[in-house]
């Protein structure tokens, strides 16, 4: 068995498409969804753990490709460095999911790890380099 981890990235239009229960179910995977959320330009992001044979899981993320959905492989994490962050707020709007976001009454910004689909945009925009890849 092997297992993987990757985002799925859905158009608009594909944004209600049952395309992880028929993956399940075509290549006999197991999944488990990470993460998912809907992007402030209506594009749907999935992280998922995928698990079965290797040649199922290929032919699996290439039919999935061949629907219209993106697939990325997820292979870091992005994490904060609390002590580094001086909450300038650089990263807030180039995060893609809100996972880092401004509290208005406070003006703190925060890093919701839930969220995060570890595009790594908010690592070179960031000043003091406060988000840092993990391996
Ligand atoms: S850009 Fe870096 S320092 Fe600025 S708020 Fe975001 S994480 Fe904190
Ligand atoms: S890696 Fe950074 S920019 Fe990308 S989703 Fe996570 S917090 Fe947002």
């Amino acid at each position: 068995m092997a297992t993987r981890r990757v985002v799925f990235r859905y158009p608009r239009h594909l944004i209600d498409a049952p395309v992880v229960s028929q993956i399940a179910r075509i290549y006999n995977l197991e999944f488990n969804i990470l993460r998912a959320n809907i992007t402030p330009q209506s594009e749907g992001l999935m992280v998922l753990g995928l698990e079965g044979s290797a040649e199922d899981l290929d032919k699996a993320l290439t039919w999935v490709q061949q629907q219209g959905v993106g697939v990325q492989p997820l292979e870091r994490d992005v994490v904060r460095n609390e002590e580094r962050c001086t909450h300038c707020g650089a990263c807030v709007t180039i995060c893609p999911t809100e996972a880092l976001h401004k509290k208005i009454a406070t003006q703190e910004v925060c890093f919701d790890s839930d969220k995060c689909i570890a595009c790594e945009l908010c690592v070179p925009a960031c000043p003091p380099r406060a988000m840092e890849v993990a391996f």
